[in-house]
């Protein structure tokens, strides 16, 4: 079944035709002018006019475990980040069961393919361990029909054992085309040194999926507990492994940002997760010196990437004081390497409309009111559309997922089941059945 989209402005951060279409079956079969287009060549065509076509999103870190958060009254009040992570998120997924977990899923990835966003890695935390990410997984994937690919939180406040084995069994039976796994550790400052070497005997060279230098606290306690920096530390138990990603990286210093490149690591931003927890912000400059690929994500702060772009994009000119201190060639740079990325993982390709890549896709309504050609485009998509990015159309291996802006019925009746787990996590914290033992000495 092959299906085409016509007489619509086609823009795939590398080629641009308006009018053109685009002839796709599970993947993009052939794109170009409308005037090279033949009508036989399709099964179905979808008119396009007055729309932008191009490939779908794909977000670098998330946290679904946090969707619930949403509109949940913590009555804490936080000075430091070790309080928001204390007081907040490690209250609330240890709340989480496997039910709320898939529940947490299914919104997090509606969501997420109605903003646009085809491909999700998730970092998962969670009261109940075992079990965790295949349910994850059935949400996300089998159930919406998201590419994801999960890691289980590894981390000295829970089970070790427990969680070496979560994150083990799942990278051992995943690694597809729509799923594969990471080896999920929290962030050196909950990981003690047998945590690591634990680890180290159970890693079988999968990329680790870590939070580093978050906080300016996390290479504090490095230093002080270890006598060594965190990234340093993470070589040091030869946890770098290629493709491993190295979350925020806010205070690594020029060694660590060299150690990263010679380990073929990637460093996810999350700079909107930044400057909401007040702890600064990342300098892409320095990791773009050492050519380390950048990817961008949202830390689960919000349900989309195009506005993480633009918090990137706006972000770094105050934070450089330098108005082209990130410029276009950056962000495409940042988005680039994000497809390369999850394609890497996935054994796919992802992020072109060229033949053989996968065709993940987005239609948007789009008018441009001033002029647009291949030398402008994303221009037009970082000041005329990110900041309310939200396609009409939105398929995966071909099919729709999200067709008018709708998913179908028995997605939508799978959310509005959602707010009921939300309730039951909640009364779990009300009434305090959280676990929160872990101490140290932050
Ligand atoms: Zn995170």
């Amino acid at each position: 079944m092959t299906k085409a989209i016509i007489n619509a402005i086609i823009f795939d951060f590398d080629h641009f035709y308006n009018p053109g279409y685009v002839l796709f079956s599970d993947t993009i079969i052939k794109v170009g002018p409308m005037d090279t287009f033949s009508a036989s060549a399709a099964d179905e065509i979808i008119e396009g006019r007055n729309h932008l076509v191009m490939p779908s999103l794909v977000v670098g870190h998330t946290h679904i475990y946090s969707a619930f958060a949403r509109g949940w009254a913590n009555p804490e009040t936080f000075e430091t980040f070790p309080e928001i992570l204390k007081k907040q998120w490690w209250k609330l997924d240890a709340s989480h069961t496997l039910p709320s977990l898939y529940a947490s899923g299914i919104v997090s990835a509606v969501d997420h393919v109605k903003n646009g966003v085809t491909t999700l890695i998730d970092h998962n935390a969670s009261g109940t361990i075992e079990g965790a990410l295949e349910t994850l997984k059935k949400a996300v994937v089998d159930d919406v029909g998201l590419r994801a690919m999960f890691a289980f939180e590894t981390s000295d406040r829970f089970n070790v054992d427990t969680c070496i084995k979560e994150n083990t069994a799942f990278i051992e039976t995943n690694q597809n085309e729509k799923t594969s796994g990471h080896f999920g550790l929290h962030a050196s400052f909950t990981l003690s040194e047998d945590t690591l070497k634990k680890v180290r005997r159970n890693l079988n060279g999968a990329p680790i999926h870590i939070h580093v230098a978050e906080g300016k606290e996390d290479e504090e306690h490095c230093v002080k507990n270890h006598g060594e920096r965190v990234v340093e530390r993470l070589a040091r138990h030869e946890l770098l492994t290629p493709d491993s990603l190295i979350v925020h990286a806010l205070f690594v210093n020029e060694k660590e940002r060299a150690l990263i490149k010679k380990h073929r690591a990637v460093v996810a931003l999350n700079p909107g997760s930044n400057m909401n927890n007040g702890v600064g912000f990342p300098d892409f400059k320095a990791l773009k010196n050492q050519a380390i690929p950048v990817i961008a994500g949202n830390d689960g702060l919000s349900m989309g990437i195009t506005q993480e772009y633009l918090n990137l994009f706006f972000g770094s000119h105050l934070h450089t004081h330098d108005p082209q201190g990130f410029d276009m060639t950056d962000l495409q740079k940042v988005i680039d390497d994000t497809y390369a990325y999850a394609s890497r993982r996935l054994n796919i390709k992802l992020g072109r409309f060229k033949k053989g890549y996968k065709a993940d896709l987005l239609m948007h309504p789009y008018v441009p009111p001033t002029p647009m050609d291949k030398t402008n485009a994303l221009g037009h998509l970082v000041f005329g559309l990110f900041s309310s990015f939200k396609p009409s159309d939105v398929f995966i291996d071909g099919h729709f997922i999200v067709h008018h802006y709708k998913v179908s019925d028995k997605t939508n009746r799978l959310y509005q089941n959602a707010s009921k787990e939300a309730q039951k996590c909640w009364k779990r914290l009300e009434e305090g059945r959280v676990n929160l033992e872990f101490e140290n000495n932050l």
